[in-house]
């Protein structure tokens, strides 16, 4: 384990005050994790903040934009001064915006890719030097989805985003091993959660909150049942756990994987010159 005793340990989330962050911050504080709950939402990440401490760990609560290196800067330094160091990192919020390649507009893809992809590499940056100077391991998990293991029609921008945070993840395990940190990355298909109202956490940087908040979803188009995000809080607990890179929540998934590789494995066939 590179984390020897979760108990005591100190972790962040980022996106904790709501879903996956804030459920998989409750089942870590249960196992007497201390908490940096960290969130666009300064207030529902001090509200999460509180309802943790109930649980008999210490929180805190910080307004964090993780599309801002800076900000994401600032988190670290707070972590490092509130609790004296820090164990594990959750690099999981994020948000999306549906609809076709063809209909993405620039502030679409900008909005996408600095939340949902610098987020986790600002996280990375900034935490790693301090978890290698620290010395005593530790372990980060990524929040990708399916939608960064196979493609997922009508929603490129997303797709984009995720996959480069399962790269992200693929090599950093491998790179950190040497310094006792383990890395896993979160690929989750459909968990109830606020995330079809992500155009909520819009800023005006990139256009604001559109008119409707949440995306209409068609339930019969939709791959995979729409199971809580207690399943995400249990395989992150997991991965923290036994260094597993890739972590799942819906083993509908897999099929679509297995057919990505196979068609990648049979492009080989005939491709000239081979
Ligand atoms: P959610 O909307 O319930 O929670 C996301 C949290 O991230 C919110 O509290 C929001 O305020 C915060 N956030 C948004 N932008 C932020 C920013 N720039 N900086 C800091 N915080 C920000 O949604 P969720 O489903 O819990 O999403 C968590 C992660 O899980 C996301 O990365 C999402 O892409 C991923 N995911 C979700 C699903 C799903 O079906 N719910 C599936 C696959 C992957």
């Amino acid at each position: 384990m590179v984390i020897n005793e979760i108990a005591g340990s100190v972790g962040v989330v980022t996106g904790g005050a709501s879903g996956i962050g804030l459920a998989t911050a409750e089942r870590l504080a249960r196992e007497g994790m201390q908490l940096l709950v960290a969130d666009i939402d300064g207030d529902a990440a001090q509200t999460a903040a509180t309802r943790l401490a109930d649980l008999g760990v210490r929180t805190q609560a910080m307004a964090v934009d993780v599309s801002d290196l800076a900000q994401v800067q600032a988190m670290a330094d707070q972590a490092f001064a509130d609790f004296g160091r820090v164990d594990f990192v959750f690099n999981n919020a994020g948000v999306y915006v549906s609809g076709p390649i063809a209909e993405m507009t620039h502030d679409d893809w900008r909005w996408t890719i600095d939340v949902d992809l610098w987020g986790p590499i600002h996280g990375v940056e900034v935490f790693l030097p301090y978890l290698i100077e620290q010395g005593t391991g530790g372990h980060i998990t990524n929040t990708s989805s399916f939608a960064g293991l196979a493609p997922n029609v009508e929603l490129g921008a997303y797709c984009v985003a995720k996959y480069g945070v399962v790269a992200l993840s693929e090599v950093l395990h491998r790179e950190v091993r040497q310094h006792n940190i383990g890395v896993s990355v979160l690929c989750p298909m459909r968990l109830a959660t606020d995330i079809d109202s992500s155009g909520r956490n819009r800023t005006e940087e990139y256009g604001g909150k559109p008119e409707e908040l949440a995306i209409e979803i068609d339930e019969e188009e939709m791959a995979g049942r729409l199971l809580g995000p207690d399943v995400a809080a249990e395989a992150v607990l997991f991965g923290i756990q036994t260094n597993t890179l890739y972590l799942h929540t819906h083993i509908e998934s897999r099929r679509f994987v297995q057919r990505r590789f196979e068609r990648i494995d049979k492009s080989f066939d005939g491709a000239p010159g081979l």
